[in-house]
């Protein structure tokens, strides 16, 4: 029987039932799935560093015999120790493994034996020592050579009783470290993949569609995992990673494509009222924004849906855009929806419009309903039927009716929002124009990942006039000097935020909370009013707050991340952050972005205890040198990864292995421009050569956008 991705791991290696079954509990049950149990690096076991490479800073693999062990005791710990030198018995520098929390590795380490050891040497006098290298015991066997346990983590495993390795898997080659698989042994694991990978008949058939015939796919899997020569591993990663790409943009392209010949609804025939709006503000549209107008009114203007997102760093006026958009609906005798991620913003929505709209007769009405059976209408505009533009929360989508007419949907800061919240607020109407606004920047290759099936319209250029931005990062214990400056900067009529991560006190953490901050500073101002705002309060009271600090009554808010999103009060220009380091690079941002909405100069004083050098420090310098959302978001993608970043559950980004979403950026376009060429000669993906396409397509849960 030839052994394909499917041949059950019972049938393809000599393993135990006792290793088979921790290998199923783990989910790896046939070729395929061990097989994508990739190497989280490879050894040359041929050339193995020497000890003059201790001194480098980098890690090292090294060949090394024991000369001596023991258990070392320090105050309340004590770890084993083994002293090695070069095994070739080239002399060289002093060096000692030391090994923590770690007490089997006592158990199987002797001196003379001899080791492969991996790790970062670090350098004490006159010697060098690792710190829980990743090691191999060698041991010499007349067969050849054979090796011991070793795997850092694991639990010390029995002495293997299945079939000895051939000689050659792990040494003298390029050897595959692999992820540990707990109770399977690391030289083990190492055997049964080489066995499995080498069962492959040559001509394996790809899975799916076949991108590279001429690099054939089991090939490239030996290379992944036992390559001859260490740029063969990338090869392979980047056949695997261009197959990744390919199917992601035929899924994306195929729905874009789809979307494009749906039938719709023209939603905008004429555009005066945008005119009047123009007309009646008290700034001009900025370039950018104008532009994002046309691209809107282009699309709004066609009989199929729209589907667009508009891209903007914070502050960069995207609410303006999406309202112009909304007119154009409403000019169309249709009706448009805005829904927003948190009451708070959706009240500012409305009361904006509000405002805005008065000279334009607009029919406006407000639905959130953060209380259950008690859901806010609020209607404004005469009285001659259903309100025009909709503005609301999560609690638009529960509604018992569903606006009758609705033409345009949009989503403010759709990052805060799921995949299924959109798809149902889409619903609501007959294929109404789509808009989605978001305020993370990301690089380019990315949105064409994520937002592929989106036409993109870039509202990149902040209005004039805004006053410059400075951020500081502070000690805590800076408050009573930063002190002083608040109070100028209140008498000169500006407003402050202070951020704290939690509502209450928690006595485990040393983090400042929201209520304690409060009380704190009306003790520090009790001549000045100070507001406290949080996720907790009735939707009234949270009202009640933010109207208050909006009219300047309230010259301090103290308030967790509520005022994350969108919050805008051009007046307030200073944003303190306590325990700044507990947030993401992203969210920082975002808070920041709260102030600097106005003409005025603002500060960003980041208080944190962070010592340099730490992860959290690092983001908090970011922030301290750049205000530019674009360069913090790449940061934040180094830093945590997109999935962290931009929401796993809703980007898709679990699911590919071998492709990076920063760097592969030749690879998604080359990806994409195949997927095009393949779309453009058969669109319906009919052709015989075709369908394992159509599977891929069919597959809905495999769906890698955001739509
Ligand atoms: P964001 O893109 O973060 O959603 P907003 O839409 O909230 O930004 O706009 C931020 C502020 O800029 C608001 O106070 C808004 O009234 C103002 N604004 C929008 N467009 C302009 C413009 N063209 N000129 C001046 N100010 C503007
Ligand atoms: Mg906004």
């Amino acid at each position: 029987m030839t052994t394909t991705l499917q041949t059950p791991l019972a049938s393809c290696a000599t393993i135990e039932p006792r290793e088979l079954g921790i290998l199923a509990e783990a989910g790896f049950r046939t070729a395929g799935d061990i097989l994508m149990h990739l190497p989280r690096r490879h050894e040359d076991r041929r050339r193995f560093d020497g000890f003059d490479s201790l001194s480098g800073g980098a890690p090292v693999c090294l060949r090394v015999r024991v000369t001596d062990t023991g258990w070392k005791f320090i105050p309340k710990m004590r770890y084993f120790q083994a002293d090695v030198e070069d095994s070739r018995g080239i002399p060289g520098a002093r060096l000692s493994l030391k090994w923590f929390h770690m007490p089997y590795v006592g158990k199987i380490i002797a001196t003379g034996q001899e080791l492969v050891i991996y790790g970062k040497p670090k350098k004490y006098g006159s010697s060098y020592s690792i710190v829980n290298p990743e090691f191999e015991i060698i041991e010499q066997e007349s067969a050849g050579l054979r090796l011991a346990e070793a795997s850092l983590g694991g639990s010390l495993p029995p002495a293997p009783a299945a079939a000895e390795a051939p000689a050659g898997i792990h040494m003298e080659r390029i050897v595959p470290v692999y992820p540990s698989i707990s109770g399977i042994p690391a030289r083990r694991l190492r055997t049964i993949v080489h066995t499995v990978v080498h069962s492959l008949p040559d001509d394996l058939p790809s899975p799916g569609y076949d991108i590279a015939p001429q690099y054939p796919y089991a090939q490239a899997l030996r290379d992944i995992h036992f390559p001859a020569e260490t740029p063969l591993v990338r090869k392979a990663r980047m056949r695997f990673a261009l197959a990744e790409c390919f199917e992601q943009q035929l899924r994306i392209l195929w729905k874009r494509h789809h979307s494009r010949r749906t039938p719709g609804q023209i939603t905008a025939t004429t555009s005066h009222l945008v005119q009047e709006l123009a007309e009646s503000l008290p700034f001009s549209l900025t370039e950018a924004q104008k532009r994002c107008v046309r691209e809107i009114y282009r699309d709004m203007k066609q009989p199929h849906p729209m589907n667009r997102l508009v891209q903007g760093d914070v502050g960069s006026g995207k609410t303006m855009v999406a309202l112009c958009a909304m007119l154009l609906a409403v000019e169309s005798g249709k009706q448009a929806v805005l829904m927003a991620p948190t009451q708070i913003l959706a009240e500012q929505h409305y009361n904006n419009f509000r405002r805005i709209l008065a000279p334009l007769d607009v029919r406006l009405s407000l639905r959130t309903s953060d209380r259950r059976d008690d859901s806010h209408i609020d209607i404004e505009g005469p009285d001659d039927g259903e309100p025009k533009i909709i503005v609301g929360t999560h609690a638009l989508l529960y509604e018992k009716n569903a606006p009758g007419n609705l033409g345009l949907a949009v989503i403010d800061e759709q990052h805060k929002f799921g995949v299924e919240q959109r798809e149902k607020l889409v619903r609501r109407g007959n294929a109404p124009d789509v808009l989605v606004m978001t305020a993370t920047p990301i690089p380019r290759t990315l949105t064409l990942t994520l937002y592929g099936d989106l036409d993109v319209s870039l509202v990149d250029e902040l209005p004039k006039g805004r006053g410059e931005i400075t951020t500081v990062l502070r000690p805590r214990k800076a408050l009573d000097k930063i002190q002083t400056f608040l109070r100028e900067q209140i008498e000169a009529g500006r407003q402050i935020y202070i951020v704290s991560p939690l509502i209450e006190e928690n006595d485990k953490r040393k983090t400042a909370s929201a209520t304690a901050e409060y009380d704190y500073w009306q003790q520090q101002f009790p001549d000045i009013s100070v507001g406290l705002l949080h996720g907790r309060m009735s939707p009234e009271e949270k009202d009640a707050v933010m109207q208050q600090y909006r009219n300047n009554e309230t010259a301090i808010l103290v308030a967790t991340t509520v005022v994350e999103v969108g919050v805008d009060v051009p007046n307030a220009t200073v944003m303190i952050i306590n325990n700044a380091e507990s947030y993401g690079l992203s969210q920082l941002h975002q808070l920041r972005g709260r102030i600097g909405r106005g003409e005025h100069r603002s500060w960003c004083i980041l208080l944190s205890d962070a010592k340099a050098g730490d992860d959290n420090r690092r983001k908090l310098d970011v922030m301290c040198s750049t205000i530019n959302g674009f360069e913090i978001a790449e940061e934040d993608f180094k830093l945590r990864g997109p999935g962290d970043v931009l929401g796993t559950a809703q980007s898709g980004f679990g699911r590919v292995r071998f492709m990076e979403w920063l760097s592969d950026t030749r690879l998604i376009h080359r990806g994409r421009d195949m997927a095009t060429a393949i779309l453009e000669t058969d669109p319906g993906l009919n052709l015989p050569q075709h369908a394992p396409l159509r599977d891929l397509i069919a597959d809905d849960s495999a769906e890698p956008t955001t739509s």
